[in-house]
């Protein structure tokens, strides 16, 4: 085994080999400072690995990489339907190996393994496949416009793409961005968050056994603001892609504009979810829990602002935190009894707990949970108790500001328009939901929410088919779906002069 790869043995007695390099050229290379990124475990607090750090020097190698394989002819010219026999057989890879990553994933990240295995590694592959599908489906169009004149348009691919992704969902984050991207032609250079490093390594591993070109997809681990900094500023980058805080998404553009890099940001969110009187209740209570308990909270487009119509309020919020006291079991990531893990860091932990006081100094009212949780193993790890904060006011900071955790505010409101009101008082606009059974309603409220979707009567059944992003300050661009292919493709316009002679 070279000196870039070790054995670890998971919790669960998973034993397999962790690459801990940074791969470039379809190799494993050391960085070049060797500086490293631990892993820790939330669970516990214990470290799992060190792998390398890319520096500055790193990324240039891995952009030229990325070049040159974009400019290689058994790239370039390969036939799309290679292209996507390539991607189909990635997909299935992850599918032969989905066990083994969503072990990874759960240490690493602290997320539940049925969670991983069921949700995250499904998504994986099937995001995957979906675009593999896509490879050979991407042409231009003829346009009609005189007999003198032929013009069609060739879908071109855009060139070597940055892609930084963040922890919440690590491997499911790299084949939103992968997919579309080599779908399209593309080749690419990513990088992982420095909270979540391994998954993506071993990932990298079946991105060689697939039989992809060497340096059409390269992976590196690094700093956000060495490595992700420098693929933002790199002149030889051509887009980039970010998943991660609305504060790091400005910073990004900002370097992007060295060199008017193609963007796609997908960035934070305080996403309404609405119940109406008139809603199932039952259901609506069990999409509200689902909707910012699920991923301990860690979700780009939780539903973390309950507004309900006032008639209903005290009922709702009652059966909602006998819902959350029920169903959000804390405790090990690794036992099948467990709905919430960890918080992914100490960081975060931390900042869940700062917005448990700022709710209470603000004078909201603490109605669930609102404290660190001990009582898993031996009273280490980053938990906390699902919180559930009501009578809150729109000028307080938890009912302003992104916690990313399992933390909620409940509100109420009069009518629809004192709803909309609410819904849209804010800087941003990622996801939304609405709880009602009047459809024409419902469909008349969707049209006025500031947000990238919206959710009739459910809350984060995101689905790789159809259309992912924000408005406002979550970000710019779609991922996902048809429209995902947009973002990692160029429209070239071809006129043909049939007839008009000079
Ligand atoms: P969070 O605050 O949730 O950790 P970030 O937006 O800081 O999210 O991180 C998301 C991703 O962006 C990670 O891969 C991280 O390394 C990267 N990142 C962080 N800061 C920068 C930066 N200044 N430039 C480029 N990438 C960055």
């Amino acid at each position: 085994m070279s000196s870039l790869t070790i054995s670890l043995t998971a919790p669960n007695g998973r034993k397999y080999d962790q690459p801990t390099g940074l791969f470039i050229n379809n190799e494993w290379v050391a960085s070049s400072k060797s500086n490293k990124i631990t892993s820790i475990n939330p669970t516990d607090e214990s470290e799992i690995a060190s792998v390398h750090a890319a520096e500055p020097e790193d990324v240039d190698k891995a952009v030229a990489a990325a070049r040159a394989a974009f400019n290689d002819p058994s790239w370039r010219d390969m036939a799309s339907s290679d292209r996507g026999d390539l991607m189909y057989k990635l997909s299935q890879l992850v599918e032969a190996n989905k066990e083994l990553l969503a072990t990874i994933e759960t240490w690493d990240n602290g997320k539940p393994y049925q969670v991983a295995l069921n949700e995250d590694l499904a998504e994986v592959a099937g995001c995957l496949k979906y675009y593999a599908g896509y490879a050979d489906k991407i042409h231009g169009q003829v346009i009609d416009t005189t007999p003198a004149k032929l013009a069609y348009t060739i879908r071109e691919p855009v060139g070597v793409c940055g892609q930084i992704i963040p922890w919440n969902y690590p491997l499911a984050m790299a084949a939103w961005k992968l997919g579309p991207a080599l779908a399209c032609g593309n080749t690419v250079v990513i990088k992982a968050a420095e909270q979540t490093p391994l998954s993506i390594l071993v990932f990298a591993n079946l991105i060689k056994e697939a039989g992809f070109p060497p340096g059409v997809v390269n992976v590196i681990n690094g700093h956000g603001r060495v490595a992700g900094a420098a693929m933002a500023q790199h002149m030889d980058i051509d887009k980039v892609a970010f998943t991660g805080s609305t504060a790091t998404g400005k910073e990004i553009m900002k370097m992007a504009s060295v060199n008017m890099k193609n963007i796609t940001l997908e960035t934070g969110g305080k996403s309404p979810l609405i119940v109406f009187d008139d809603a199932d209740l039952e259901q609506a209570v069990r999409w509200s829990h689902v909707g910012i308990m699920s991923n301990m909270g860690q979700i780009c487009t939780a539903t973390s602002r309950i507004l309900v119509q006032e008639t209903i309020y005290d009922k709702f919020v009652e059966a909602f935190k006998k819902q959350v006291s029920e169903v959000s079991k804390v405790g090990d990531p690794f036992s099948d009894e467990t709905f919430q893990g960890p918080q992914v860091t100490k960081a975060q932990y931390d900042r869940v707990l700062s917005y448990i006081e700022a709710g209470k100094q603000d004078g909201a009212t603490l109605a669930l949970g609102g404290e660190a949780y001990k009582n898993v193993g031996d009273g280490k790890g980053f938990f906390v108790t699902p919180t559930v904060f009501t009578h809150v006011k729109s000028s307080m900071r938890v009912f302003r500001e992104e916690v990313f955790g399992p933390f909620v505010v409940v509100v109420s409101f009069k009518d629809e328009a004192e709803a909309l009101k609410q819904a849209n008082d804010t800087t941003y606009g990622l996801g939304s939901a609405i709880f009602t059974k009047d459809i024409v309603k419902a469909h008349r409220v969707a049209r006025k929410i500031e947000a990238g979707m919206v959710w009739i009567n459910s809350s984060q059944d995101s689905d790789f088919r159809i259309p992912f992003g924000g408005v406002k300050q979550s970000g710019i661009g779609r991922e996902l779906g048809e429209a995902g292919l947009a973002a990692y493709s160029n429209t070239k316009a071809v006129h043909v002069n049939l007839g008009t002679w000079l």
